[in-house]
């Protein structure tokens, strides 16, 4: 499982950084998060040229022996959009116009997936039936949706909110519309207790990204926003065939058995068998401990993650003691990625600006400071931290000037976060998130 940073710019775009998306890749399968403008360019860039423009993990010892392989536009089947500010998702109808029109001859419809919260049908729609363009391949277009009480509500303007979508695209396929659950009472008028369940694959012996489940809550925002926890199931233990042969070997002739390693099948499908010689072979005593799955936190634009209930899906997973162990083998969430939009660094200092200063408008942006991203990561037990979505005074290329402001606005983050792993995402940047 790996993460491909394919923009990394705040409100507007620079030299060094385009609009937000990002790539997360699992055994082939693509998602994107966030679908900024020239998104496609990106993919196509970085496929073009990956020799020249990936940059590998920072963090990722290995990292420089591997091979470069840039996930691919084709292999991209859902786009997950965190809101409906333009700088997120102004790429999706070009995105779309160029993976759906691939249409695989004899293959089934395979069509491409788009998740958002409410509003994202209306945009959608709106913006292809304008264009007349199609998606041979077919499009399903599906929305996070207030809680139900909330849509049964007097309140008039909302009511005319919510009903404000268009009659579906001619290559629409109908997709499912999620109502929010709620942490505590259903009628909950708190968002910081609402959540979506809108992928369940969480089962084992799926293969690809159809095996993981994603959960949305809202985060603080100007406009309504989701932050994603994408969850991979328990990875079952390995059986100890080392220790089970000799066993079944020295028991051969008395099983009157050719070959008594077929007798590991019915181990692993949890028989316990008695041996002639008397050895009880107990699958839960030659069994590796069952591993936990990887878990990622894709958050859009926030002034206060922690305000969400995205920390009591990640509490929810906490050991039953409520204890965690923040270091990188064991924290609760592999890799958080989070927007750290501004910074107070010393050259802000030096012209009178204080941190409370650049905190206060930060927030009233509806962003966060690497500081606030570091407090959130910390709370949900990060093992590792991404700051992303800068303002177009953070370069994103390799200049020293460039990459000595980002590591200043690294260290923010590292001194509340309280350890080292911490990186400040750049374009093309990889991130790999190695299991368990
Ligand atoms: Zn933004
Ligand atoms: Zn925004």
């Amino acid at each position: 499982m790996d993460v491909t940073f394919l923009g990394t710019a705040s409100a507007q775009p620079s030299t060094t950084r385009n609009h937000s998306s990002l790539a997360l890749r699992t055994d082939g399968d693509v998602w994107l998060f966030d679908c900024g403008e020239a998104t496609q360019h990106q993919l196509i860039r970085l496929n073009g040229d990956p020799k020249t423009l990936a940059v590998r993990d920072p963090m990722d010892p290995n990292a420089a022996a591997k091979d470069i392989v840039p996930p691919k536009m084709s292999r991209v089947s859902a786009v997950f959009l965190t809101h409906l500010h333009g700088d997120h998702c102004f790429g999706l109808p070009g995105f779309l116009c160029t993976v759906g029109s691939v249409v695989r001859i004899g293959e089934e419809r395979d069509p491409i997936h788009v998740y958002g919260p409410q509003g994202t049908k209306s945009y959608v729609r709106g913006v292809l039936d304008a264009t007349q363009s199609r998606i041979g391949r077919g499009i399903v277009i599906h929305e996070m949706l207030l809680p139900s009480h909330l849509s049964h509500t007097d309140d008039l303007e909302l009511v005319a909110k919510l009903s404000m979508t268009r009659p579906p695209h001619i290559d629409e396929l109908e997709g499912s519309d999620f109502f929010a659950s709620s942490f505590t009472t259903a009628e909950s008028m708190n968002p910081a207790d609402w959540y979506w369940t809108i992928i369940t694959g969480n089962e084992q012996g799926k293969s690809g990204a159809s095996r993981l489940t994603v959960q949305a809550s809202p985060i603080p925002h100007t406009v309504p926003t989701v932050g994603y926890f994408i969850t991979e199931p328990q990875i079952p233990g390995r059986l100890r065939a080392d220790q089970i042969t000799p066993i079944l070997q020295r028991n051969k002739a008395a099983l009157g058995l050719k070959n008594p390693m077929i007798l590991l099948s019915k181990i692993k499908n949890g028989e316990t068998l008695t041996m002639p010689d008397g050895t009880i072979l107990v699958p839960s005593e030659f069994t590796e401990p069952a591993r936990r799955g990887r878990r990622v936190l894709i958050l859009g634009d926030t002034s206060n993650a922690e305000d969400s209930a995205l920390v009591k899906l990640v509490d929810e997973l906490k050991k039953p003691d409520g204890t965690f162990n923040s270091n990188a083998e064991e924290c609760l969430v592999d890799l958080v990625i989070h927007e750290a939009t501004n910074s107070c660094l010393a050259s802000d200092i030096a012209t009178g600006l204080t941190l409370d200063s650049v905190e206060s408008t930060t927030i009233e942006h509806g962003h966060s400071t690497p500081q606030m991203a570091a407090r959130f990561a910390r709370r949900v037990g990060a093992g590792r931290l991404v700051l992303n979505h800068f303002s177009s005074r953070y370069k994103g290329d390799a200049d020293e000037a460039s990459l000595l402001v980002m590591e200043e606005v690294r260290q923010l983050a590292v001194d509340v976060f309280g350890n080292d792993r911490v990186v400040c995402a750049r374009d093309f940047m990889n991130v790999s998130v190695p299991s368990k």
